[in-house]
């Protein structure tokens, strides 16, 4: 007995073992056809809506992330420094803008600091209530803190 034969032997045992399993089922398939059929058909267009969806979904976020997350490099003002709006979380020594509720700066670890929309006082990011005015800085909504900021102090210059 030599090679070739051991090897046709296994393969003989595969086919009958795939028969065994294989041919009981046919009836049931071609039973089934249509539905495969219908299956073959719809699925892909399922899958296509779903990866649409999916996609979409993905995307969607990832342009507001973009914008929340990270820092922001602070608008130049005329005197050559970096004008910081008020209410807003930022760096001095890199002139980066933060998001809110960020304490630290990214680059040189330094605490973060925040001007008072009210009173135009600078302090520590990571107080939320300002010690001159009393204002509390309640930052969970960007939107109230950009419209707090809509009428900005003569920048965060005046505040250190
Ligand atoms: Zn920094
Ligand atoms: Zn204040």
């Amino acid at each position: 007995m030599n090679l070739v034969d051991v090897l046709n032997g296994v393969w003989n045992q595969i086919l009958e073992i795939t028969s065994l399993f294989v041919l009981p089922d046919w009836g049931g398939l071609i039973g089934l056809l249509p539905v495969l059929i219908l299956l073959g058909l719809v699925a892909p267009f399922l899958t296509f809506v779903g990866l649409g969806t999916v996609i979409y979904l993905l995307r969607k976020p990832r342009v507001r992330l973009t914008y929340e997350e990270g820092p922001r490099i602070a608008e130049i003002g005329p005197g050559g420094e970096p004008v910081f709006p008020a209410g807003l979380v930022y760096c001095r020594r890199d002139g980066l803008i933060y998001p809110s509720g960020t304490n630290r700066c990214e680059r040189c670890h330094d605490r973060l600091a925040v001007t008072c929309p009210m009173c135009g006082l600078g302090r520590p990011a990571h107080i939320d209530t300002c010690t001159n005015c009393g204002l509390v800085l309640k930052v969970k909504s960007r939107s109230v803190v950009v419209q707090a900021s809509a009428g900005p102090k003569a920048g965060g210059a005046a505040a250190a």
